[in-house]
């Protein structure tokens, strides 16, 4: 028997209506929920400021090892004046095997110098004024806000976010700012701040970056970039 050829990604998307784009989403959103339902931050932290740094250190690193150098740093930093009076390399030193050091070190004193000059040694509760921290982006700022504080203001990008949701059809864009701009549009305020996580786990677990597990896939059906040999079926 032939095989019915699938449907290229470009065209499937032109054909799908805005509406049909938002019911697929809600489909996706629905699956993940229920393979993941226990998906949220992996790293550790216990104040707002230790959310922050944790978010800093994970870039190009993993959560474990995140998890790993924060046991200590953490105990050893307790409010932001900490850092800025750690002698010169020592921060360095002390979060070193997260990778990128010097930068990291670099982008955590410019943040604590900016909680306590302006913010009074706190870290801000706002979108406006997290994103006012040298080097924090919408990605950190959500994540704070969302983990620390409790507030939900958008949808944090990540690489694994962004992948998937380009991989799914549900953003064409580069930028983070735009990609997350595309799924606030497509998902309810009430699922944003699950959502990130969701996409990570799915992530990790299925979507990877190099090659796509796509024929353990529990959206294959719904995603229209899938390799698997079988059928795909728009949905409408
Ligand atoms: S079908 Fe493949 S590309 Fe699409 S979400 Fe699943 S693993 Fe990723």
């Amino acid at each position: 028997m032939v095989k019915p050829k699938a449907e290229p990604k470009a065209a499937w998307l032109a054909a799908e209506s805005p509406a049909q784009k938002r019911r697929r989403a809600g489909a996706v959103r629905r699956r993940l929920e229920r393979a993941y339902p226990g998906a949220k931050c992996a790293l550790n932290f216990s104040t707002p400021l230790e959310m922050l740094i944790a978010t800093v250190l994970s870039a190009q690193s993993t959560d474990a090892m995140v998890n790993k150098v924060t046991a200590g740093l953490f105990r050893k930093y307790r409010r932001p004046e900490d850092y800025l009076a750690s002698p010169p390399g020592e921060l360095e030193r002390d979060i070193h095997s997260t990778g990128f050091f010097n930068q990291k070190a670099r982008s955590i004193r410019g943040l604590c110098r900016k909680i306590v000059e302006d913010y009074g040694g706190r870290v801000p509760d706002t979108m406006e004024g997290l994103l006012s921290l040298p080097g924090v982006a919408r990605k950190t700022a959500n994540i704070v806000l969302g983990n620390a504080f409790g507030k939900v203001e958008g949808i944090a990008v990540d690489t694994h976010v962004h992948r998937l949701a380009s991989r799914l059809g549900l953003s064409a864009e580069d930028d983070p700012n735009k990609v997350e701009r595309d799924l606030t549009g497509l998902f309810p305020r009430s699922r944003w701040f699950q959502l990130t996580y969701l996409l990570i786990e799915h992530g990790r677990a299925i979507c990877k970056a190099p090659r796509p597990l796509c024929e353990e896939c529990l959206v294959g059906d719904l995603c229209p970039s899938s390799r698997a040999p079988t059928r795909r079926v728009p949905f409408a």
